[in-house]
């Protein structure tokens, strides 16, 4: 959904970013030959701001993690990018322009889609000599109250969407429309996403199109390690870092397939969905189901981390920034 305004920043060749502004939501001129037109010279990020129910006030949560993520996107795709400060203030700013769109608490968020690319002519293949820096909102909607379920998630073992040494462990905007093909034949078979295995075995698990993988056997958490393959969520590093808390041990491994199958749960986690349960994977003509509902350690993990995100449990890492004090 559009809402009123967007922020916009422009850097030149000497790498920094003008003053941004805020500007009505509206369309943007591109050069035919622009970087990210013809070379896909681009990143992007995703967070939320929610109202806390107590008081009103609007709350991000670690703004200055998605910051650290695109500079070292940024780093691997050759471009400039604005300061953790900038970067920061950029959401601030356009979160309170468009505070009108955000949902009640409970009901949603806001959505806030930080982007960087290359928006300078470049004919040759090369970085291009202009950097746009633009942040726009939407609200969404509760992605469980909105009847979605548990995913049914389909191992792609065709298709892959990162190979070590290529732009999987960054938010490139490259890696996802080559994925658009598996996603298009999972979701025609029912499915509800895609989970990935490793280009090289084809036998260890990655992460879905866009939230990372966990499981849960014997009361015992793990997820693959990202290796430059699998994109660093800040949510799967938020559930690790929390999970030990609420009592349950976690671990970064390379996980085979056959021991997700084995698994007791399996969920999801991402920006997008927060924790999601998966109730059954597909791997080749088998389909395994798994347990979920109440008092299981994926509900846990999702009431625990939702309740410092809205601002309904005491925040005590300062993961919850207030940006209208
Ligand atoms: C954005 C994204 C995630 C989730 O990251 P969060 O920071 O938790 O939102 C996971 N996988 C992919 C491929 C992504 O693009």
């Amino acid at each position: 959904m559009q809402t009123d305004y967007m922020y916009i920043s422009k850097c030149s060749e000497n790498g920094d970013f003008e003053t941004g502004q805020l500007t009505n939501f509206q369309d943007i001129q591109l050069s035919p030959s622009s970087g990210v037109l013809n070379y896909g010279q681009a990143l992007f990020e995703g967070a939320k701001a929610y109202r806390r129910a107590s008081d009103g006030k609007l709350l991000m949560f670690r703004p200055e993690e998605n910051a650290a993520r695109m500079m070292v996107g940024a780093e691997r795709m050759c471009m400039p990018c604005p300061s953790t400060d900038q970067f920061i203030d950029a959401i601030k700013q356009t979160v309170l322009a468009n505070r009108r769109w955000i949902p009640p608490s409970g009901k949603g968020s806001l959505y806030l889609r930080p982007l960087l690319f290359g928006s300078g002519a470049v004919l040759g293949l090369a970085p291009a000599p202009e950097y746009t820096f633009l942040v726009f909102a939407s609200p969404v909607g509760n992605y469980f109250k909105d009847g979605l379920g548990p995913l049914n998630l389909y191992v792609e073992d065709e298709y892959h969407r990162a190979t070590m040494g290529g732009a999987g462990g960054v938010k490139s905007i490259t890696n996802y429309s080559p994925v658009y093909k598996a996603i298009k034949r999972a979701k025609s078979r029912g499915f509800s996403d895609v989970l990935y295995l490793d280009a090289v075995n084809k036998r260890y698990i990655e992460e879905v199109s866009s939230c990372n993988v966990f499981i849960v056997k014997d009361g015992k958490i793990s997820t693959p390690s990202t290796k430059g393959t699998i994109l660093p969520g800040i949510t799967r590093k938020s559930i690790i870092e929390m999970a030990p808390d609420l009592g349950f041990e976690t671990e970064e491994k390379c996980i085979p397939i056959e021991e997700l199958l084995e698994a007791d749960q399996v969920f999801c986690t991402g920006t997008a969905v927060g924790v999601a349960t998966v109730g059954s994977v597909t791997y080749k003509e088998k389909r395994v189901e798994y347990k979920n509902g109440e008092g299981l350690v994926c509900e846990k993990l999702h009431s625990a981390l939702r309740g410092i995100q809205e601002g309904m449990v005491q925040d005590n890492r300062g993961w919850v920034v207030e940006i209208d004090s």
